[in-house]
Formats: C-alpha cells, structure tokens, sequence
C-alpha cells in the first residue's frame, strides 16, 4: 500500500527552484493540502483534490533538554551499567562524571545533540545549563558560543538551572550573568528548606534583570513537595504571566482530584506554563530495585491543559545517567506520551510544535502558511495515527524550502 511518495524538489512550475507537495495531510486542520514553496516561502498552501500525500508538520521545538550532560552515558559507572533507583542515585553518577566536563567534551556532546536534532527537524530548543557553584559553569560559555554558531538552524536558548541551595547566596550574581548573555533564570527546587523564600528571589531578581523564569520543580512523588504552588502564587503577584516555565511537577500526580483542580486553576490564572517529560520520569519515578513501578510519576497534563494552562512536552535528558536512552526526537515523545499520559496526538501535536516554538523563538509560531518560511516536515504516512504507528516512517525536513542534504547522519563521526 502507498503511504506517500518521497517528494522530489523542483517539481513546481517549469523555471521555478521549489517544491509541490500534494495531497498532504496537516494535523490539526481538516482534509488534504498542495504546499508550494519557491526560494524560502510558502507561495501557495490550497485545499486539495488529492489525499495520501503524506503528513506535514511544523518543525518541532524542543523546549527542555540538557545539553551539558548529554551522551555521557557510555563513561558512567562502567559502560551504563552503573545502578539507578532513584533521581538522587543518576544526580550522584552525574557528579562523578562531571571532572570530563572540558570545554571541548562538552562542545562535542552537545554539537553532536544539535545535529541529531536538527536533521530530526527541531527547529528551536531551551537547553538547562547545570550551575552548581557560585562561578560561571565551564558549559555556559561554550552553550552561548553554540548558540550563535547554530543561529538559522536550531535557535538555542539557554536557561540556567541554579542548584537550589545556591539561590540565597549566588543567583544575584548568576542572574546578571544571566542578563548579559541573554539566557533564561532557572533552579532546581525539590523540598528545599526556606523554599518560599528562594522562590521570592528568582523572582525578584528575574524582574530586576527583565528575565523569563524555569524551574525544575518538584521532581518526585512526595505530596509534600508543593514548589508549584509557591512558583504560581509568585507568579501572580508579581504578574508574571506567560514568563514562567515549570517542568516535571510530578508531585502534582499524587494530589487528590481537589486539590489538583484548584492548583490547576490557579496556575492557569497566574499564566504559568508546564512541560511534562516522559521518559526521564517514567525512567526514575517510583523506581526501586527489584520490584516495578506503580505510580508513573508524570504530571496530569490532561488535567493541565484542560485548565487552561500551555501544557507542553520535551526530551530532557538524552543519554545520561537521569536517562540513558533518547534522540532528541520530539515526535518520539508523542509517540510515548500517547500511551503514557492517554493522550490524543491529534490534539497535542502543538505540544512540541507551536506551543514551545512561541516560548523558544519568536519565528516558530508553528503554523504553516502562505508567505511564511518554507520550513516543516515532511513524513510518509497517511495521517498522524499512522505516522505514531510507524517510527520508521521516512521523514523529509525541509529547511528554506529545501530537503536537507543528507538525512542519514553518521552518529559514528558525530
Ligand atoms: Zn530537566
């Protein structure tokens, strides 16, 4: 059965340098479209008379990985044999790995995430930077250096993420490093004594430096763990609306019905987004040795979203000892989360793709239009149901109204 031919460029009107894509379907509008794109534009994007051209998508936008830990997985504990029963077990392997984090280990490792990334059709992407001492991380400078080298491919942005016992003493300093370098403020906060306080601080600080907020926030499944709520409530009384980000909160999955629904409403009316990351959590949560997991330990993003809150999804960790596996492959995620979170792909497609691209770059609103750049994606499949059925679908990025050259990356030079 055909699924879709693999479009051949320049097949548009004689003299032209495009592309004519017929009969595709585009999730999240009804029926089947012809795409013409000439130079870098979108010229034409029309209802079709054909269908089962293949399905086109936005470029995905990956809004939480973490591209100074990434790919270290091979050196850790012994071939990636090292023992792993909870998130504090993979924090303390990453530790012992961390002495290799040189300037040109990690300027590998996280080059190498870019281009997986990249040729998989990520056009935009939040990465957390570890800062665990008061002094500038060794990955920071070479992040802001990737940055700018990857500017047109993969708009990269770079958030702090401040260990939380450091905020009392350092984030001051932090955060106008933060500022000068145009990067996101961040911390890591887990039952942290004085919580509210240190909440207080990032905030006031992200005001003082006119900075946007994200927080990995209460990563575990203890009900006590409630740095949600604090960040919401701040959140609104600094009105700090559609400027925080607030990833994991899996405590969130162990709060009765009531209590969810009023954080929820709360956090929808404070304008606080969440990412949900399935595999780190379904990797780590309610992990032990020997016996199998029962609570999943990923948030209520249906509840979340339901809400009214931008609920969205992302890798984070690839190839490290929070996560061993990965490919900075967002529509991997969908395809996971369909089943973890019983979640419609249909009606969460814009969680790697508008959603994020609005939070991450201002060019990747997600919507393909007439006019607009030439930059989506093209798969062989009939329809999104399909393409979750098959990760071995052909995928085609085009990039500037163009295939990108080769899609067969050789991971072995990379
Ligand atoms: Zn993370």
């Amino acid at each position: 059965m055909s699924r879709g031919h693999a479009p051949a460029p320049g097949r548009t009107a004689a003299g032209a340098t495009g592309t004519r894509l017929t009969g595709v379907a585009m999730p999240g509008r009804p029926g089947h479209f012809d795409l013409v794109a000439e130079d870098d534009r979108i010229v034409s994007l029309t209802p079709s008379t054909e269908s089962r051209g293949g399905v086109v998508t936005p470029l995905f936008t990956d809004v939480h990985v973490h591209l100074d830990k990434t790919y270290t997985i091979s050196r850790i504990g012994g071939a990636g044999q090292a023992r792993v029963e909870s998130l504090f077990d993979a924090i303390a392997l990453m530790e012992q790995d961390r002495p290799r984090w040189t300037a040109a280990d990690i300027r590998a490792r996280a080059n190498r995430a870019l281009e997986n990334a990249y040729r998989l059709g990520v056009g935009a992407m939040r990465t957390h930077v570890d800062w665990i001492a008061p002094e500038v991380p060794e990955a920071w400078p070479v992040l802001v250096a990737l940055r700018e080298e990857w500017k047109g491919r993969v708009e990269l942005q770079i958030a702090a993420l401040v260990r939380g016992d450091l905020v009392p003493s350092a984030a001051g300093d932090i955060a106008a490093r933060v500022r000068q370098d145009g990067g996101v403020l961040g911390a890591f906060f887990y039952r942290d004594e004085g919580l509210a306080e240190k909440v207080e601080t990032m905030f006031a600080l992200a005001r003082q430096h006119d900075l946007d907020l994200d927080f990995h926030v209460d990563e575990g499944l203890d009900p006590e763990a409630n740095g949600f709520e604090l960040i919401v409530a701040a959140t609104a009384r600094h009105g700090y609306r559609d400027r925080v980000l607030c990833g994991h909160a899996c405590s969130l999955a162990v709060r009765t019905a009531e209590e969810l629904d009023r954080i929820l409403a709360a956090a929808a009316e404070a304008g606080v987004a969440l990412v949900a990351l399935p595999t780190s959590n379904l990797y780590l949560q309610d992990r032990g040795e020997g016996v199998s997991p029962r609570r999943r330990g990923i948030a209520p993003i249906k509840e979340a979203r339901r809400a009214g809150i931008a609920t969205m999804l992302g890798s984070d960790n690839v190839g490290d000892a929070f996560y061993p596996y990965g490919d900075y492959d967002p529509l991997s995620i969908l395809r996971l989360a369909a089943t973890a979170c019983q979640i419609a792909p249909e009606d969460w497609i814009d969680s790697i793709t508008s959603l994020p691209g609005r939070l991450c770059s201002g060019n990747l609103s997600g919507l393909l239009a007439e006019g607009g750049p030439a930059d989506f994606i093209w798969h062989a499949a009939e329809d999104l149901g399909e393409l979750i059925s098959r990760p071995r679908a052909e995928r085609i990025v085009y990039r500037g109204g163009r295939p990108l050259p080769a899609n067969h990356f050789d991971w072995r030079n990379a």
